[in-house]
């Protein structure tokens, strides 16, 4: 008789792939980060999901006066937050099948009154958005990305610092043979909020006895090239990022180092999990949705009623114009969500931040993780034994490489996602994402093997969870 294994083992996708599954590996590789490229913020992130889901055959939902198992749709929320889904064969009230990420990622926002110059060169003000080092923003190209609503309505989209002509961005630092004091602070307080002002300009006006030479100065490029004037940043949402495109990182390429993999990796998985999924069992929901880096609130978070309202749309779209409350509720207890998003993963560098034996690893597959939370799981879902057991069954049945994931050692820190806030609808919810290095700074890491192995795991899902 031929001895079963007992012990559970780290499995690494890539062992686990044939010649024609890692070539693929890297194919979607070079179309994620496309996608990334395209979506540097949440506004051109949620457009880029539109346009491939439009592609693929998705129709707006204000544009339908009915619905019908098969049909895809979307709703574009503000232009922040996108909701994809495909009607399934059953009753809605069955419950859906839902993956759940967010696009909006850490970076700097231009204030709303930010420009000023000082030593002969002109500066925007920022305040930084989610949980960043600050440190890590100094002495890096940046880009610039937003819209700006002038007096008259009229919406200017701004994009500069990663055209192949296009000038960047920069924020100084101090010289080390002045940073005596500096250095004596501790990383949190070296470098101030205050301090994260961006360079944008150094050459002043002619006339040498104007005052604010150099800010009269940018103030005449951006109106002539924007038609814009100073009080236009009071209406303006203008984001500064890493400037660069998506790298793969390794000689053998197996790495890719972006900006906003927290959580577009996540994004980017389900979308093309979405796109391939055809008259579904269930109906199949795909969430991108803003917000979460600073907890999910406002009208583009998850904490907003959007989804709820869409879920009601659609029931009144599928039954005459009519919505029972108690068909919503029903469909959302009904549900289950995957929430996708990323997994701190093991880091050689710092050995010491997690408990191994629990922690997610590069390369070794989707990692679920039965709870977030801080000092004894505090503010965690913490799925049921009984939903991780069905999960796990459908990922070991679909030859899905799967991995657990806790954030670091107990009491070392925590975390949260978009988790809890679909489970108070009365919902199965467990996050499962892919695992990655130096989550929130300029550039993370992520590796293909894991992106291909996550979305095989959402599309798995989308289709075959029931
Ligand atoms: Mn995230
Ligand atoms: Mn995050």
């Amino acid at each position: 008789m031929e001895k079963k294994e007992l012990a559970y083992k780290r499995t690494y996708v890539w062992d686990k792939l044939n010649a024609d599954e890692r070539k693929d590996v890297m194919e979607m590789g070079e179309d994620y980060k496309a996608f990334l490229n395209e979506g540097k913020t949440e506004r051109r992130c949620a457009a880029e999901i539109i346009r491939r889901a439009e592609a693929a055959g998705f129709e707006c939902i204000c544009s339908k006066s009915s619905l019908k198992a098969g049909d895809k749709v979307y709703y574009n929320n503000r232009g922040k937050a996108v909701m994809l889904a495909i009607i399934g064969e059953e009753p809605i009230e069955n419950g859906m099948n839902i993956v759940g990420s967010h696009i909006d990622s850490p970076r700097l926002d231009i204030k709303q009154n930010p420009v000023y110059e000082a030593g002969g060169t002109v500066l925007l003000k920022t305040h930084y958005y989610g949980g960043i080092k600050k440190y890590q923003w100094t002495a890096l190209p940046l880009a610039i990305y937003g819209v700006i609503v002038k007096a008259n309505g009229e919406k200017v989209e701004i994009a500069v610092g990663d055209g192949a002509d296009d000038p960047v961005f920069y924020i100084t630092d101090l010289l080390p043979h002045l940073a005596k004091d500096q250095m004596s602070k501790n990383l949190a307080e070296g470098i101030e909020g205050e301090n994260l002002n961006v360079l944008t300009g150094s050459l002043p006006v002619d006339d040498t006895e104007a005052s604010d030479r150099f800010k009269t100065a940018l103030l005449n490029i951006l109106n002539e090239r924007y038609g814009i004037e100073e009080e236009d940043f009071v209406s303006a949402e203008l984001e500064v990022v890493p400037a660069g495109k998506a790298r793969d990182v390794g000689f053998d390429r197996g790495l890719i180092a972006a900006h906003g993999h927290d959580d577009r990796v996540c994004s980017y998985a389900s979308l093309a999990a979405m796109l391939k999924v055809e008259k579904p069992a269930r109906t199949a929901v795909g969430l991108y949705v803003d917000k979460e880096e600073i907890g999910s609130v406002g009208a583009t978070g998850m904490h907003s009623q959007f989804f709820i309202n869409m879920v009601g749309e659609i029931i009144a779209l599928m039954n005459g114009g009519n919505c029972p409350d108690l068909a919503i509720r029903r469909a959302l207890a009904h549900s289950t969500l995957l929430s996708a998003d990323v997994a701190a993963a093991f880091d050689p560098n710092y050995p010491s931040v997690g408990d191994n034996a629990n922690f997610a690893g590069i390369g070794q597959g989707i990692a679920m993780v039965k709870y977030t939370g801080s000092r004894g799981k505090s503010g965690a879902n913490d799925a049921s034994a009984e939903l991780v057991g069905k999960v796990r069954k459908l990922f070991n049945d679909h030859n899905v490489v799967y991995q657990t994931s806790e954030l670091g050692k107990v009491d070392q820190g925590g975390g949260g996602t978009i988790a809890y806030i679909l489970a108070n609808n009365d919902m199965d919810v467990i996050d499962a994402g892919v695992a990655m290095l130096s989550m929130h700074a300029p550039w993370e890491i992520v590796s293909k093997a894991d992106v291909y192995m996550t979305n095989r795991a959402y599309y798995e899902f989308l289709v075959n969870y029931r």
